[in-house]
């Protein structure tokens, strides 16, 4: 069974639901208060474990019980979490999430041990990455790792994605060495400068990440689904037509989804089906982690 390697960052997210955001100096009482795992490397991580890939996971935690409780969640998910390192003397990731009755949130994010995913971290797990047919990273955890790790992937044949999230300008270094790259609207845009707003808009996007040397690009369109280009030809792969409730980890599943399937040496299209399927499914149930399926459910919903 090929093999998987997610990089990337672990949170808890505490969230409140607040009935609208706290205004300077002011104390607002919320309701609803619970703490929810997270973080994008995370969320992938479980995505694709949860959807039938083989997944080791690089990451970093920090010596307190959330961290502990969180790695043990990932072992319950048959995530290989041996590459996840404990940081002493560090908290685990936070992200303080308000939700406000309007439906909006706003989001404060704490690196902590996530921070510590440096170059010597990577170097320690050299060999999960030199031993795993797909590399899956995204940018919640410090660039130069994520560049060595990149590096080491190319030399060992590893295919590299990155889901490029939350969006922030890359050197042309870290493009160049990508084999596929899945950003959504926001983050093509500001990759490229070109605005995504059609099918045109995102052909054009899709060509300067051609130009650095990216094979496959993926823009995720929400609802409307991918626009997908493989060297220049490029069309949009419609997503499923659900009744969505929460799209929180939508851009996650969909990632974890179609690293596992191209792992199993699905075409492109087949494979962006069954992430449009996991990916559906989980936009329809709330929360993070927890409106991940399984590879089951996503086996009925496509039959
Ligand atoms: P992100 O969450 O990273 O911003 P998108 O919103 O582009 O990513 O969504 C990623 C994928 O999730 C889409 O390509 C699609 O498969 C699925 N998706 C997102 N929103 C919906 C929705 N409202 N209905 C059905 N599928 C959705």
């Amino acid at each position: 069974m090929k093999k998987l390697t997610v990089l990337g960052s672990i949170n808890a997210d505490h969230v409140i639901s607040v009935p609208y955001f706290a205004k300077p100096g002011e104390t607002l009482t919320g309701h609803s208060y619970h703490i929810a795992y997270g973080g994008k490397g995370a969320n992938q991580a479980v995505a694709a474990a949860r959807l039938g890939a083989k997944v080791s996971f690089i990451g970093c935690i920090g010596d307190d019980d959330i961290g502990k409780a969180m790695k043990t969640e990932f072992e319950k998910d048959g995530i290989n979490t041996r590459p996840i390192k404990s940081i002493a003397n560090e908290m685990t990731g936070i992200a303080m999430i308000q939700v406000a009755e309007s439906g909006e949130n706003s989001i404060v994010i704490s690196a902590g041990a996530n921070g510590h995913l440096d170059e010597a971290v990577v170097a320690e797990f050299e060999s999960e990455i030199a031993q795993a047919d797909y590399l899956l990273m995204q940018l919640e955890t410090p660039l130069p790792a994520i560049i060595q790790a990149a590096k080491i992937a190319k030399e060992n044949n590893t295919q590299v994605v990155l889901n490029p999230a939350p969006a922030r300008e890359l050197p042309d270094e870290l493009l160049s060495l990508l084999d596929m790259i899945t950003p959504n609207e926001t983050e093509a845009e500001i990759l490229t400068g070109v605005k995504v707003v059609d099918e045109a808009s995102a052909k054009q996007a899709a060509q300067i990440f051609h130009q650095k040397g990216i094979q496959k690009v993926l823009i995720t369109l929400g609802s409307k689904g991918v626009f997908v280009s493989e060297n220049g030809q490029g069309e949009i792969a419609a997503g499923f037509r659900v009744n969505a409730v929460d799209t929180t980890a939508a851009g996650d599943t969909f990632n974890g989804g179609l690293v596992t399937a191209m792992l199993e040496d699905k075409p492109l299209d087949k494979a962006i089906r069954f992430a449009h399927a996991a990916a559906a499914i989980s936009v329809t149930r709330k929360g993070a982690q927890s409106s991940i399926p399984t590879r089951q459910e996503t086996l009925d919903f496509l039959s």
